[in-house]
C-alpha cells in the first residue's frame, strides 16, 4: 500500500508542503509514468524521488556521478533513518557481493552508484533481482555530449530499461539547454517521459557585467559595500590566496578555498563562512557543491569562467533565501584573450592524451595489461614537473580519461604517512630505555602494525594520536625524530589529486577507441567559450533574459535590475557624486545628512563618498563630517 506522500516529506524532511512541480513529479512516478525533472540548482530535486520511492515497496536505484554527491546523499539519509547504499569506486569484489546482498535481503531503501560501477555484470544481474520501485538518473546531462561534463559511461544508463523493465525512470538536471534534453530523451528511450521544468529565473538576483581597468579597485568597493556574504569565484588556486590577502588588506574578514587544501581546513574555512564569522570566501571551482547557505548576498565571478553553464551554477548560489542579491561578473579587456587562452589553448590532442596515459601508468608503476584497484594520490605539480608537462593540458587530458572512464579523477587532498621500523630489536629495545617519555608511543605503534619491523607501512595519525593521547602534529616530530636517530624510516606524502585506474592498461589502444570522442570535446569547449564571452560581450539583452534564453526558456518580461536594464546605476553614481559636491560646497555634511537630503539609497551614497574620497574632492573631518577639499 503507498503511503501519504504529504505525510513523508513532513516525517522524513521536516517540510510542510511540495513546491514548484514536486507534487506533480511525485504523482507522475507513482503513476508509473518516466519524468524528465528540469529544474534549477536548489530546486529540490532529491526529494523528488526520494519520497516517492519511500511511498512504495521496494528499493531505487540512483545513479549519480560524483562520489562526493553518493557519500553526501547516502550520509543524509542514513542521518533521517533511511537505509541507503553507495557503490562508488574503489571497493573490494568481496565487499561489493556483500553490498549487493545487503540490498537484496536488508530492506534498503536506496541504492546509489556511479554509471562506471552499472558497467559490472555482477551488479547488473543484482538489480535484476531487486524490488527496484524506481530508477533516477541525478544530473543527467552528462549523458549528452553537448552537455558541460559528458560522460559518456552515461550512456550505460539505458541498460536499466531493460533490467528493469516496467520500473519508472526520471531524470534530472539543472543545466539543459533544448539541444541536451532531446540528447536525453533519446538517449535513455524516454521520448514518452513527461517533462516538467520549474523556471530557471532567479529574480532577486541582479545579474551584472562590470567592464573595468582596475579589477581590484572594483572588487574591493563591491565586497566592502555588501553587508552579508560575499563568493569571489576565480579559476587558479594561486589567486584564491593573493586576492583573499588583497581583501585582508584592505580590512575585510577573508578566507581562501580550493582543492588542494586538506579536508579538515576546507571544513574550518568553510564552516567560518557559513557562520559569518568570515565574510568573503575566494575560491576556485571546488567549491559550493551540496554548500546551501541562504544568505549570500554577493556572488563575484573575477575570472571569465569556462561556460555560462557553470557561471550560473555558481553565481546561483546568490540568494537562495530570496533576497535581494548580486552576482557580478568583473573583467577587463584582456580576460577573454586569457580564459580562451587557458580553457582552449591547451586542450590536448590524441596523441598527448596517449603520452599522459602512458607517463600516468609509469608514474605508478603500473605494467602494460595491469590495473590497480586502490585510489592513488597524484600531487599534480610534481608529476607535471617530472614529464614536463603543460598544466592546463596536462588536467584538461585528466578529465578527458575520466570522462571515458579509463580513470576517475578526484580532486582530494591527501597524506599518506608510513613507517617501518629499520633498528634491529636490541636497538629498539635500548632506545626505548633511553627515551622513557616516547616509550609508550613507540610501544603502541608496534603493537598496532604488525609487519612494522618488516614493511613500509601505512599509518593512520588519526588512530594513533586517539590512542596515544597525543596530536598529530607531535606525532610527526616523533616520528621525524625516529628516522633522524636511525631506528626507522618515515614517509610523509601529500596529493591534491586522487586517480583510480578504472581499466588494465593498453596504452595507445585504450585511448583509440575514443579518440574520435576527443574531436566532439574540443568542439563542446569552443561552443561553451563562444556562449560565455557572448554573454559578457552582450550590451543590449536583459542579463536574466540572455541566460533564461540559454536555457531554452521565454523570460516573460526583463529582470530591471541587471546592468543593462539599469544602465543608471553608474550614471545615477556621477549624478550623486554632482549632487554631493554642490551640497558640500555650502557646508560640511554627515553621510547620513546627504542620504536624507539627496533621497539615496545608503550603499549609493557610501560608494559616492568613497570615489570622491578616493578622487581627493573631499575629505572626512574628524568630526565625521564631509568637506569640500580646497
Ligand atoms: P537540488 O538538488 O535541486 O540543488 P536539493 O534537493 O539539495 O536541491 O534541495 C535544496 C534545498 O531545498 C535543501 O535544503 C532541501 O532540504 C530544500 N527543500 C527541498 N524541497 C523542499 C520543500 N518542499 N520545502 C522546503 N524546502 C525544501
Amino acid at each position: 500500500m503507498q503511503k501519504d506522500v504529504k505525510q513523508i516529506l513532513k516525517e522524513f524532511w521536516g517540510h510542510d508542503d511540495f513546491r514548484g512541480s514536486q507534487r506533480n513529479i511525485i504523482d507522475t512516478i507513482l503513476n508509473s509514468k518516466d519524468v524528465l525533472a528540469l529544474m534549477p540548482t536548489g530546486g529540490g530535486k532529491s526529494v523528488c524521488y526520494q519520497v516517492p520511492a519511500m511511498a512504495m515497496e521496494g528499493i531505487c536505484i540512483v545513479v549519480s556521478p560524483l562520489v562526493a554527491l553518493i557519500q553526501d546523499q547516502v550520509n543524509q539519509l542514513k542521518l533521517k533513518g533511511i537505509k541507503a547504499i553507495a557503490l562508488t569506486g574503489g571497493i573490494p569484489h568481496t565487499e561489493l557481493h556483500d553490498l549487493l546482498d545487503n540490498c537484496l535481503y536488508g530492506n534498503y531503501k536506496f541504492l546509489y552508484l556511479s554509471p562506471e560501477r552499472l558497467q559490472q555484470s555482477i551488479v547488473q544481474e543484482r538489480i535484476r533481482q531487486m524490488n527496484v520501485n524506481l530508477v533516477a538518473i541525478d544530473e543527467v546531462h552528462c549523458i549528452s555530449q553537448w552537455g558541460n561534463d559528458f560522460r559518456p559511461a552515461y550512456l550505460e544508463c539505458a541498460v536499466l530499461r531493460d533490467i528493469v523493465p516496467n520500473v519508472p525512470l526520471m531524470a534530472l538536471t539543472a543545466t539543459a539547454t533544448p539541444k541536451v534534453v532531446k540528447d536525453i530523451l533519446h538517449n535513455l528511450n524516454m521520448e514518452r517521459a513527461t517533462i516538467f521544468k520549474d523556471s530557471f529565473s532567479r529574480s532577486n538576483i541582479s545579474f551584472q557585467v562590470r567592464h573595468t581597468e582596475d579589477k581590484l579597485y572594483q572588487l574591493n568597493k563591491y565586497v566592502s559595500l555588501t553587508d552579508g556574504s560575499s563568493i569571489v569565484y576565480v579559476r587558479s588556486r594561486k589567486m584564491t590566496l593573493s586576492l583573499s590577502e588583497f581583501l585582508k588588506k584592505n580590512g575585510i574578514k577573508t578566507t581562501f578555498f580550493h582543492g588542494g587544501i586538506s579536508k579538515k581546513e576546507k571544513q574550518e574555512r568553510l564552516q567560518l563562512w557559513l557562520e559569518g564569522k568570515v565574510q568573503s570566501i575566494v575560491a576556485t571551482n571546488a567549491f559550493g557543491m551540496g554548500v546551501d547557505k541562504p544568505d549570500v548576498r554577493l556572488v563575484i565571478h573575477y575570472q571569465i569562467p569556462d561556460s555560462l553553464e557553470s557561471y550560473f551554477q555558481e553565481a546561483g548560489r546568490a540568494g537562495r533565501d530570496g533576497l535581494p542579491s548580486r552576482a557580478i561578473m568583473i573583467t577587463h579587456k584582456e580576460d577573454e584573450e586569457q580564459a580562451k587562452r587557458q580553457f582552449l589553448g591547451s586542450l590536448p590532442n590524441v596523441d598527448f592524451v596517449k603520452l599522459l596515459y602512458v607517463k600516468l601508468n609509469n608514474y605508478f608503476q603500473i605494467s602494460y595489461g595491469e590495473s590497480i584497484a586502490e585510489p592513488l594520490p597524484l600531487k599534480f605539480n610534481v608529476f607535471c614537473q617530472r614529464y614536463g608537462f603543460n598544466a592546463n593540458m596536462t588536467y584538461q587530458g585528466l578529465r578527458i580519461l575520466d570522462q571515458n572512464s579509463v580513470i576517475s579523477l578526484s580532486e582530494n587532498f591527501s597524506e599518506r604517512t608510513s613507517l617501518k621500523f629499520t633498528a634491529s630489536k636490541s636497538t629498539i629495545f635500548e632506545y626505548l630505555e633511553k627515551h622513557r617519555q616516547t616509550a609508550p608511543i613507540i610501544q603502541t605503534i608496534l603493537r598496532t602494525y604488525g609487519g612494522i619491523t618488516e614493511y613500509d607501512t601505512k599509518l593512520n595519525l588519526h588512530l594513533l594520536s586517539r590512542k596515544t593521547g597525543i596530536g598529530e602534529v607531535n606525532l610527526k616530530k616523533i616520528l621525524q625524530q625516529l628516522d633522524a636517530d636511525g631506528i626507522a624510516t618515515y614517509k610523509n606524502a601529500t596529493s591534491d589529486l586522487e586517480i583510480n585506474f578504472l581499466v588494465p592498461r593498453e596504452d595507445d589502444r585504450t585511448i583509440n577507441t575514443f579518440a574520435y570522442k576527443i574531436k566532439d570535446f574540443h568542439q563542446v569547449k569552443h561552443q561553451n567559450m563562444s556562449a560565455i564571452l557572448s554573454y559578457i560581450d552582450n550590451s543590449t539583452r536583459c542579463r536574466s533574459a540572455y541566460i533564461l534564453d540559454y536555457f531554452g526558456e521565454k523570460a516573460s518580461k526583463i529582470c530591471g535590475t541587471c546592468d543593462i536594464c539599469r544602465p543608471t546605476e553608474l550614471q545615477s553614481l556621477e549624478v550623486l557624486k554632482r549632487g554631493i559636491l554642490e551640497l558640500l560646497e555650502k557646508k560640511p555634511l554627515t553621510s547620513r545628512i546627504l542620504e536624507q537630503t539627496l533621497q539615496a539609497a545608503q550603499q549609493q551614497v557610501v560608494m559616492a563618498l568613497q570615489e570622491l574620497l578616493e578622487d581627493e574632492l573631499i575629505l572626512l573631518t574628524n568630526g565625521n563630517t564631509y568637506n569640500i577639499k580646497k
